[in-house]
């Protein structure tokens, strides 16, 4: 009925288009963005976008267009500005694929095909995926293990180091996605110079860059990665990666893998201004809306003002409700929260999960091992208005499942 009343109001006849998805069992996927609100994604990722942001991809464009080379061109010294770091000293190479892609991209190019020997610094779900990558990719490392709800400890890192004179590279996680900690890479990176200054260190910073500052010549970081579909809000598609040109340069030959080649993706940027293979055209239009945006907000500053305005609603409004935070005070992160299962008996995951999908509010199983908890994050394009409006949903959810507030 609502399908016929659009197709007649622009005048279309209808019937074609009714038999063929009657057949297909869909709806006219064009009908559907005007038709249906998106939901907001509390999540770790994907992550909302702006309408805008959405809107810049309604294009095609061929890779060899100036057009596209010179956005090419845009995005990758605009990466290395909101680095914070010189065009001189590094450089920024999209890679296609998830943020994962990325990752496994810089342990490709950067471990030499033979003595390579990886310390993977784990607190978290993200920095255990380091390490599983090193195995499956055949590379000699070591995992160094902190608990989930504490930060990295530099001295621990320091004495795994003097342990070990054979490691060639440090990896770690900035921001760990699985409970939220922010962990001290500075201190880390300076260390890691301090102890075996031939070795390189890499920085996921998937979930932190762009909005969380990082002084990456401080600390040391030779290689960092992440996506364009997390702090900078523009659509999922490809990683990238900012490294240090002088680091990358050794590169050439090291990676096991044609398609994830850092090096040989820079040299032919650089040479050819092109991609090797086909570029993700449509989340570069994005991505280049995407840093307009950032820019207009007030770059890194205004975006982590906006992130710790939304996670302090948050943190708050749960505390009302009686919710208990997994990790303590003293943690300052500002990108996800995760939260204790309550104690109430009527308390269920799926269905508080289900209530509030229900009501457009997604939110995530948590990722931590040895507690119940569900996440909440507060990035992508979230604002205030949205933090309330989840928490009087929770409020909503919580009376309809019984569970009468403050939770005790
Ligand atoms: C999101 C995230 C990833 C993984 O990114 P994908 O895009 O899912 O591959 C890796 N590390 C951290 C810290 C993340 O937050």
């Amino acid at each position: 009925m609502r399908l016929r009343l659009i197709f007649r109001h622009r005048g279309v006849i209808p019937q074609a288009l009714t038999n063929l998805t009657a057949v297909q069992g869909l709806r006219p996927l064009h009908v559907t963005p005007s038709t249906m609100a998106d939901k907001k994604l509390f999540t770790p990722g994907p992550l909302g976008t702006s309408m805008s942001v959405k809107q810049a991809m309604l294009r095609d464009l061929g890779s060899r267009d100036v057009e596209f080379i010179s956005l090419v061109k845009y995005i990758r010294t605009k990466l290395c500005k909101i680095a914070g770091v010189p065009q001189s000293e590094f450089t920024a190479v999209p890679m296609q694929g998830s943020g994962t892609y990325g990752v496994e991209s810089v342990f490709q190019t950067a471990c030499p095909r033979k003595g390579a020997n990886v310390l993977c610094i784990e607190n978290g779900a993200y920095g255990k995926r380091l390490g599983k990558i090193c195995d499956v990719m055949g590379v000699k490392y070591r995992v160094l293990s902190f608990p989930e709800n504490e930060f990295v400890d530099p001295v621990a890192v320091q004495k795994a180091l003097k342990g070990d004179r054979s490691i060639t590279m440090v990896a770690m996680v900035h921001c760990e996605t699985s409970s939220g900690v922010f962990n001290p890479v500075v201190e880390v990176g300076q260390l890691v110079k301090h102890e075996l200054p031939g070795s390189v260190f890499f920085v996921d910073a998937m979930s932190s860059f762009g909005a969380v500052p990082l002084d990456l010549m401080r600390g040391h970081v030779d290689f960092l990665v992440s996506s364009a579909n997390k702090c900078l809000e523009g659509v999922p598609g490809f990683a990238y990666v900012i490294a240090r040109i002088s680091e990358l340069n050794k590169c050439k030959g090291n990676s096991r893998s044609l398609s994830l080649d850092v090096f040989d993706q820079y040299e032919n940027l650089e040479k050819t201004s092109q991609f090797r293979f086909t570029p993700p055209t449509h989340a570069m239009l994005a991505f280049s809306q995407a840093l307009r945006e950032l820019d207009s907000e007030g770059g890194v500053a205004g975006r982590s003002a906006r992130y710790s305005e939304n996670c302090e609603l948050l943190k708050a409004g749960m505390k009302e409700m009686g919710f208990k935070e997994f990790l303590e005070p003293k943690h300052k992160g500002y990108i996800i929260t995760s939260f204790r299962f309550p104690q109430h008996p009527n308390f269920n995951f799926n269905t508080f999960y289900t209530k509030l999908n229900e009501k457009d509010q997604v939110i995530y199983p948590g990722k931590v091992l040895n507690a119940d908890c569900f996440r909440i994050g507060n990035i992508g394009h979230l604002f205030p208005a949205d933090m309330k409006h989840l928490l009087a949903c929770v409020r909503e959810v919580c009376k309809d499942m019984g569970m009468p507030l403050p939770l005790t």
